[in-house]
């Protein structure tokens, strides 16, 4: 039987899988959605060098397996000790990524220099298909053709890359022309990131519960051709685990699912493009997504040294510059709760997709207030899907 969801090989009690680190505010894009508000200025109370370093052998002394460490921003390349930092992590050992903006610094000799410096790969944000509508998101002309030329660049000299698109309402209907260009570029991974209301993202720009689960079935069905994921979109792991019992049994999976007519759209041009460039379907999806979720396997450093469970929950539990981060993460009440799926409330308290699920605590937290409330945005109920069995065969 195939392993649908992972789970992280060690212990993430003791060690996430992935640590983000904010590097700086500053950056010269002005998103519509950007989770950090970001400014061309930088802030002040961003932490310096040397603290930045005390970071980096804070992430180190987690052990092995090394955690997953990204720069990101704002825009990393915004940092002038960026690549410094790269290689006193790389003398640590530290397996890390960037993930910077499509900008005029998004050039060949700084993408080289990620990799000299020890980066393994970097992830690029692309929100529509076309310069007209990237560009429009993104706030500053010219953003479309920087950013695929960084990605066209990163392909050519070996850096894995991973094309970030966020879902809102402005780009639903392009999702299968994104398709198309990953198909053509090539990533390692497409990940779809689903909307969470902080920063500058509006919960008006959000599409609706029910679009939701269509983008969801879309993305099983493009992870046949592509490796794909989601973020902060985890009950797309839900949805990957009814599909496949579905099809193993060989049922109509269509009848088993109220389907939003968006899916049927999104299907649709997913069709044309596979039959215009014979892109032949795996029996399997691609990439089987990995279960860590806000605070646990996952933790998220702001730039002045807050620690956070993700980048879309501002809730600290403590600072670097005062606290390690390894204490944190591990001993913190905020950090344990997160950790503890029994705690979970609403539906998802109840579900039997939660320990591999668990929604989306981001979500909860941004629109509830409450970490541990029910996803807002699935529409599942618990309990409902026929075959209970053989989804406890997937889930033991
Ligand atoms: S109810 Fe909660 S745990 Fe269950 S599938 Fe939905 S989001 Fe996941």
């Amino acid at each position: 039987m195939q392993t649908l969801i992972r789970q992280p090989k060690s212990d993430v009690a003791e060690r996430p899988f992935m640590i983000i680190w904010e590097t700086t505010h500053a950056c010269d894009l002005a998103c519509r959605h950007c989770r950090a508000e970001a400014i061309a200025e930088h802030d002040p109370l961003t932490l310096k060098f040397e603290e930045a370093k005390r970071l980096l052998e804070q992430v180190e002394s987690f052990g092995k397996p090394r955690p997953i460490f990204i720069f990101t921003g704002g825009d990393p390349f915004k940092r002038d000790d960026l690549f410094e930092l790269l290689a006193y992590g790389k003398q640590l050992g530290l397996i890390m990524a960037v993930s910077p903006s499509g900008t005029p610094l998004l050039t060949e000799a700084n993408l080289r220099r990620i990799k000299d410096n020890g980066g393994k790969a970097m992830s690029l944000s692309l929100d529509g298909s076309t310069a007209e509508r990237h560009d429009d998101f993104r706030r500053v002309p010219g953003s479309f053709e920087w950013t695929t030329n960084g990605w066209r660049i990163a392909r050519e000299i070996g850096l894995k890359l991973q094309l970030n698109t966020t879902v809102t309402r402005y780009n639903l209907t392009d999702l299968p022309n994104i398709f198309r260009l990953v198909t053509e570029y090539g990533a390692m991974t497409w990940s779809l990131f689903f909307l969470v209301p902080v920063g500058r993202g509006k919960a008006e720009d959000e599409i609706s519960p029910a679009e939701y689960e269509a983008v969801m079935h879309f993305l099983y069905d493009c992870s046949k051709y592509v490796s794909a994921k989601t973020t902060e979109g985890h009950h797309y792991k839900r949805v990957i685990l009814q599909r496949a019992i579905l099809e193993e049994k060989g049922l109509p999976w269509q009848d088993y699912f109220q389907l939003d007519p968006m899916y049927y759209e999104l299907r649709a041009a997913l069709d044309q493009i596979v039959a215009e460039k014979q892109l032949v379907a795996r029996e399997q999806i691609f990439r089987t997504p990995m279960h860590i979720n806000a605070g646990n396997g996952f933790v998220f450093i702001s730039r002045r040294g807050e620690v956070f469970p993700s980048g879309f929950m501002p809730l600290s539990a403590g600072n670097v510059r005062e606290k390690s981060l390894v204490e944190i993460y591990q001993d913190t009440p905020l950090f344990r709760v997160l950790r503890d799926p029994s705690q979970l409330e609403g539906r998802c308290g109840l579900c039997e997709f939660a320990g591999v699920c668990g929604g989306s605590r981001s979500r909860a937290y941004a629109v509830t207030h409450d970490p541990l409330a029910e996803e807002p945005f699935c529409t599942y109920e618990p309990g409902s899907f026929p075959f209970q069995e053989e989804l406890a065969a997937y889930l033991s």
